[in-house]
């Protein structure tokens, strides 16, 4: 079994000198199930688990608790000091039935009322959320661009979205709010065909697969001399790699992604209104810090910009995201204490 632990050494121990409630966030994804205890804001410690060590999700859970009773005993802290917990999940989730209604990795699991089963292990009250959303919730209360008004585009395989508007996740009446892969941006006769089975979807264009497809199409096109000609696993990263070499096809693929993400944030902004849109996941071309994640954001906003009316163009920001691998579990964390305020709790109230 893979299993590791950190203890957040920069942070407050557990000890009674910190202040605030103890609150767990859970982020359970395709292969792995990553949680962290909180104090108040601070992360105390984090761990992780693989989902596929275990035969059930009561199972895994039970793990989650063991360890995290272990950790909270060396603070002389029991499970009853935890107030609550946030559980963060891929995919799309249905809002009546608090169950995975559709995923990539989790097939064995579909269909089975997370929040209720860990409910049952932890005994405590548990917040659900859709990972995107936590990811957003994340940023928009921890991250460096905050904002009440913010939408998180993550782009990876796929392209997922989670909206906040007025410091709360949006998600909408089928739990599928913030799906911005699968909005349409391309209505020809030939558009490309998203994975989902319909076509022309932003996804289809700015997932890694569309990306590769960019790039093969404008290989086609041209004889010019490039990197990415006959490469043998073309990916996103080589892309990048090869625009930060000078590579003119690399350069252009890189900007018609830029593009394509850029005309659909210009469509969403008409909508929600966000102080912020914040590009996150695996698939920023190198991310801050780089030349060509620079240019990619570049593309972005040159391309929204003048096609926002000027009220949002002249405040919108548009930026990389900040907070990384722990989002998730961050953001599932602010949810289930955002929950537990509340006077009609949605939680499963065990207590
Ligand atoms: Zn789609």
């Amino acid at each position: 079994m893979n299993f590791a632990s950190t203890k957040e050494s920069n942070h407050n121990n557990g000890d009674d000198s910190g202040g605030g409630t103890w609150v767990l966030g859970i982020d359970l994804g395709g292969t792995t199930i990553k949680f962290g205890l909180f104090r108040g804001d601070k992360l105390i410690w984090r761990n992780h688990i693989r989902t596929d060590d275990f035969g059930s999700p009561e199972a895994a859970f039970q793990s989650c608790r063991d360890s995290v009773e272990r950790t909270l005993n060396e603070s002389s802290k029991t499970i009853e000091d935890l107030h609550a917990i946030g559980l963060a999940m891929a995919g799309v989730l249905d809002p009546k039935a608090e169950a995975l209604a559709e995923t990539a990795n989790l097939h064995r699991w579909h269909h089975l009322n997370f929040r209720q089963q860990l409910a049952d292990v932890f005994q405590k009250p548990v917040a659900l959320l859709n990972d995107a959303d936590a990811a957003a919730l994340a940023e928009s209360a921890h991250g460096l661009c905050r904002a009440n008004s913010l939408v998180l585009m993550t782009l990876g395989t796929g392209v997922g979205g989670g909206v906040i508007l007025d410091g709360r996740p949006i998600r909408g009446a089928n739990g599928c709010g913030g799906e911005i892969g699968h909005a349409t941006i391309d209505f020809s006769t030939d558009a490309r065909m998203c994975g989902c089975g319909f076509p022309g979807h932003l996804e289809a264009y700015a997932g890694s697969a569309g990306v590769i497809q960019t790039a093969n199409e404008i290989l086609k096109q041209t004889d010019a001399v490039s990197a990415l000609r006959g490469m043998k696993s073309l990916t996103p990263l080589a892309i990048a790699n090869a625009a930060a070499d000078g590579d003119s096809i690399a350069i252009r693929v890189i900007h018609q992604t830029g593009v394509v993400i850029g005309r659909s944030i210009a469509m969403f902004a008409h909508v929600v209104d966000p102080d912020v849109v914040l590009l996150g996941g695996a698939m920023t071309f190198g991310g801050p810090g780089t030349d060509t994640g620079k240019q990619f954001l570049q593309s972005i906003r040159e391309e929204c910009f003048p096609r926002t009316l000027v009220q949002i163009s002249s405040h919108l920001k548009i930026e990389f995201a900040t907070l990384g691998n722990d989002a998730g579990i961050v953001g599932a964390a602010h949810y289930s204490r955002q929950m537990a305020g509340e006077t009609s709790w949605p939680g499963t109230a065990i207590r």
